[in-house]
């Protein structure tokens, strides 16, 4: 029995969390072809050296930053193994997403399990016959208690036939690569088959990805082209730079999908849209939205989220802040771009009162 006074000690320092033994060379491979998107999945491969004694401790994100709910990415997780060479390795959970592998001396561990990819969620996976997106936050997985500063490799393998759209650095034959955990997860992908074209805007590589091929086609993408890049001049005036060196609209058109939604990221954003939303501008409001937001709530976000944590909510009372003035000047970038005149700038704000008006408060 410990004295008194270390027992208190001992209750206010809690549980200790768990610290994986180190590991590096960090590579993921997601392999998503017309045999796993017949199941609905995606294959996910980790592989990585251990570079010190211990249990390696992994963890997937529960939350992707912007979409403020936990959700538990483990819970799509089926066929989990970890192996060196051709030798399985013990693993068992220590929570919903934490996995407690054993390398018993392996000096190489490769990870790999199924991800169910059927969730049309932009802070998710979904899957068709032909086409993917994920997030970082569903796949990828990262050490615990460990910096996430580690930078590492993506590789997408999928039919030669395919696409791959994202805002990560790097290409199909390459491999993509960022340098820290936050920017390997804050990049979702498209692979399959999609319409995918690009434009420099003021130098900048400006791209855009849209699901089901050859649903924004003809003179309406064209229109939402014009629209689009009139958006940039007008965002970087207001900070006087660009927080990215490449910018990707990602987009999936849904006919069972009521309304919109999309979900920013530091270079790119995921939108899904009902299909009669084509051609109409609230498309092109929400776009600077989440454009917008690439500086105010990625770049520049409330201290309660600096840095990300992926195991636990971040409660802030600033997300007025990140959103309210981003729609504020997602708007203005309309009308200076010239996208909107000044009386369609006006009609949009009454209309974004009205509604904030007509919506019950709600704790969060
Ligand atoms: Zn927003």
């Amino acid at each position: 029995m410990l004295p008194h006074s270390l027992a208190l000690i001992a209750i206010l320092a809690g549980p200790t969390e768990p610290v994986s033994a180190p590991i590096a060379n960090i590579q993921y491979d997601i392999t998503f072809n017309r045999e796993t998107a017949a199941r609905r999945r995606l294959a996910v491969e980790m592989r990585f050296d251990v570079t010190g004694k211990g249990d390696v401790i992994l963890s997937l994100p529960a939350w992707t930053p912007g979409a403020y709910e936990m959700t538990w990415f483990a819970r799509w997780v089926s066929d989990f193994q970890a192996t060196a060479g051709d030798t399985p390795l013990r693993w068992d959970k220590l929570d919903y997403d934490t996995w407690r592998i054993r390398p018993a001396g392996a000096k190489q561990v490769k990870v790999s399990f199924q991800f169910q990819a059927d969730s049309l969620d932009n802070a998710m996976a979904w899957t068709a016959s032909d086409f993917a997106f994920f997030n970082g936050t569903n796949v990828l997985l990262y050490p615990e208690g460990r910096n996430l500063d580690f930078g590492a490799m993506v590789r997408v393998n999928t039919e030669r036939d395919w696409k791959v759209a994202t805002g990560m650095h790097g290409s199909v034959e390459s491999g993509y690569r960022e340098k820290n955990f936050h920017d390997l997860v804050d990049m979702p992908f498209f692979v399959g088959q999609f319409d995918y074209d690009s434009m420099s805007v003021d130098g900048l590589n400006v791209r855009l990805a849209t699901y089901p091929a050859d649903k924004l086609a003809g003179p309406t993408r064209a229109n939402f082209w014009s629209q689009y890049r009139r958006l940039f001049a007008p965002q970087a005036a207001v900070f006087g730079e660009t927080p990215y060196d490449s910018y990707t609209t990602l987009i999936v058109f849904s006919d069972s999908y009521g309304g919109g939604s999309a979900l920013e990221h530091q270079n790119s954003h995921l939108g899904i849209y009902t299909a009669q939303g084509i051609g109409q501008d609230w498309i092109a409001s929400v776009t600077s939205h989440e454009m917008f937001h690439a500086f105010n709530v990625k770049r520049m976000r409330p201290a309660e989220m600096v840095p990300y944590r992926y195991d636990d909510p971040q409660p802030t009372p600033w997300l007025w802040v990140s959103e309210g003035i981003t729609d504020y000047y997602a708007d203005i970038a309309m009308v200076r771009g010239g996208v909107i005149d000044s009386a369609g700038f006006l009609q949009s704000v009454s209309q974004n009162m009205q509604n904030v008006e007509q919506t019950p408060p709600v704790a969060l």
